[in-house]
């Protein structure tokens, strides 16, 4: 019994965009069919080495092309897993595959000359043959005891038919009529050619019927070579190659910053085939979210996001691993401590951070690129790495004071004028706002470079930098900067006997807000900064916490005090009581708008402000 149903709203509106775009390169709806079948016969043969029932009778996994020149017809048929009725509908109609709405949300925004890369990256491959078909006809077997052939059909207008279909032998065939000026997908030499040049890695052979052509058994060959590019010599593939692996089978966007094309050989034998993006997606920067590369034990396809074979914060890596000391019959389950698995990460690892030494050293501007898009993961690293924190900590890099560039530990440290004890650091929630930090003033008359940690993940390891090669690191809003001669100190110890009435009547009117107040030679222009106590959370990391609804607990910070400011010459000669009290709030609201934060009482400082004003 036929049955109709309409598309999910967001199917149908993809598919109408994906029909009447003006994209030219129609023809890749091939190679996302091909793709399909290769995908299912690898499930299938996954699927047949734990049950029996899978694949009794050994098949030859192929996929077959039929064309037919005069029906106007292209079937792409595989031997693979197969759908029941319930994964077809699935897979293809009603439950609308979250990617849909934003794929066409992509073309709308003109993104029209991405198609290939959008399908890929929204999974919405199977629906391209619209581009160049009118009718699309699905006929499967799923493998597996008591299965029932099913047929799904569509016209791309809205609605899809579906019934039992006649399929007797397992697998899909999916069968194209061609629109009137997309014939030529029916020719034989047009799809030779396309088999070459989308398909050629494709691991299983892609054999070619034309309609009234005879058959002979020994003329029948594969179009495509079928060696996994990983499997080749490396100074065999070209540079297109790896390209076109990395945005058709695996799904990566633009072109790849580096490449990876690894064959270990000695104790430890594996192959594998790495990319270094260019960007990432932000959900990428959730540690939750699923990632990995994908497995291959003997040619088996074991499966992909395998997240074991590399550590969380190397999750924007795309490839594939290659295994022969692998078992063939490994579960995702087993992979979870497995020796060799975990060697293979080790090994992986080194190898990507030896190639972005490299890269910093060889390559500044591709290294420049790596540290904007992906710097973040590697600071990641850098707290939750262990093994390789020393070589994570040459390759982080901060924007600095000095001319804005993004620096190294080991360049700054090189860079240090004589006398310089310490490197100097200063958290912020922006580069801007630390430069303008007053917490600066001392450091940059003395004409220190200060790196700056602006990103949250900055934040989130700023307690964990204290050192770099036997030179300690001081945050500059933090503690003593450590830059005072004796005599400055006897200068201010000198100054806070002077000064003591006023720090009391300072801290006397902050009691609420403020720990401690004292004084200074941290500032040269300024009359006062809020500083942190050194045990207390970055104010940046503390909103953040906040917008994230976590409860923080109250911390005071200190104030400080430059004891040769005027302002604070002139507060501590005030003897009115009222002024004393309304200078001090004023010089502390600007504290801590400096600071980035808002005064106490906002209102109270705008007032304060606006008399002083009309003074
Ligand atoms: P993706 O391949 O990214 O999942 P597609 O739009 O290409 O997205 O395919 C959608 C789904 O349809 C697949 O995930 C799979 O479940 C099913 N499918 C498509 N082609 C085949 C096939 N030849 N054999 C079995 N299942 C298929
Ligand atoms: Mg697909």
């Amino acid at each position: 019994m036929a049955k109709t149903c309409a598309f999910k709203a967001e199917i149908r509106q993809m598919l109408d965009l994906v029909i009447h775009s003006l994209y030219s390169k129609k023809e890749i709806f091939l190679r996302e069919l091909i793709s399909n079948g290769s995908d299912a016969i690898d499930r299938a043969k996954y699927l047949a080495l734990t049950d029996k029932t899978i694949a009794p009778e050994a098949p030859e996994w192929q996929i077959t092309l039929r064309a037919d020149a005069t029906a106007h017809t292209l079937t792409v048929e595989d031997n693979g897993l197969g759908m029941s009725a319930e994964e077809m509908e699935e897979a293809l109609g009603t439950i609308a595959k979250s990617g849909s709405k934003a794929f066409a949300e992509a073309l709308k925004a003109g993104e029209e000359t991405n198609i290939p890369e959008l399908i890929g990256k929204f999974g919405v491959g199977f629906y391209a043959a619209f581009m160049v078909a009118d009718t699309v006809t699905v006929e499967s077997l799923r493998r597996g005891e008591n299965q029932k052939p099913a047929r799904w059909m569509s016209a791309g207008d809205g609605e899809y038919t579906m019934d039992e279909g006649t399929r007797t032998v397992p697998g899909t065939a999916i069968t194209l009529h061609l629109r009137d000026d997309q014939t030529q997908f029916a020719e034989e030499w047009t799809l030779r050619d396309l088999v070459r040049r989308y398909s050629d890695f494709i691991a299983y052979p892609v054999y070619l019927e034309v309609e009234g052509k005879e058959k002979k058994d020994e003329e029948r060959k594969p179009l495509n070579t079928m060696v996994a590019l990983w499997k080749r010599p490396k100074s065999d593939v070209k540079p297109e190659e790896y390209e076109a692996f990395y945005r058709q089978t695996l799904r990566g966007v633009g072109e790849p910053l580096k490449v990876l094309h690894i064959a270990a050989e000695g104790t430890l034998e594996y192959r594998a085939l790495l990319f270094i993006p260019k960007t990432v997606g932000m959900e990428m920067l959730m540690p939750g979210n699923k990632h990995g590369l994908s497995l291959y034990v003997r040619n088996v396809f074991i499966g992909d996001e395998i997240e074991e074979l590399t550590p969380s914060w190397l999750r924007f890596l795309k490839g594939v691993v290659d295994s022969s000391d692998l078992p063939l019959n490994v579960s995702r389950e087993m992979l979870q401590d497995d020796a060799i698995i975990r060697k293979i990460r080790a090994d992986l690892t080194n190898r990507v951070l030896k190639a972005l030494a490299e890269m910093a050293k060889e390559k500044p501007e591709d290294f420049e690129t790596f540290t904007v898009a992906l710097g973040d993961f590697l600071k990641e690293g850098f707290h939750s790495d262990w093994e390789n924190k020393e070589k994570i900590t040459e390759l982080m890099r901060f924007k600095n004071l000095k001319d804005g560039k993004f620096t190294g530990l080991k360049a700054y440290k090189e860079a240090m004028p004589e006398g310089q004890k310490a490197i100097y650091m200063l958290t912020a929630d922006t580069e801007q706002a630390a430069r303008q930090s007053p917490c600066l003033e001392q450091l940059k008359a003395k004409g220190y470079d200060v790196l700056f940690l602006t990103t949250p993940v900055d934040q989130f390891i700023a307690s964990e930098l204290y050192e770099y090669d036997k030179t300690p690191i001081v945050f500059a809003d933090k503690g003593d900067l450590g830059l005072d001669e004796d005599e400055k100190k006897k200068e201010l110890e000198a100054a806070k006997e002077t000064l003591q009435p006023t720090l009391d009547a300072f801290a006397k009117q902050l009691e609420k807000t403020v720990k401690e107040v004292r004084l200074t030679s941290r500032l040269t222009d300024s009359p006062c900064c809020l500083v942190q106590d050194p045990e207390a959370l970055p104010p940046s990391m503390r909103r953040m916490m906040e917008a994230m609804g976590q409860t923080v607990p109250e911390e005071k910070h200190i104030l400080e005090l430059n004891p040769d400011h005027p302002l604070i010459k002139a507060v501590s000669a005030e003897t009115d009581e009222t002024r004393r009290v309304d200078a001090i709030d004023l010089l502390y609201g600007q504290a801590c708008l400096a600071e980035g934060t808002l005064p106490p009482d906002p209102a109270r400082f705008n007032a304060l402000v606006a008399q002083l004003m009309s003074r």
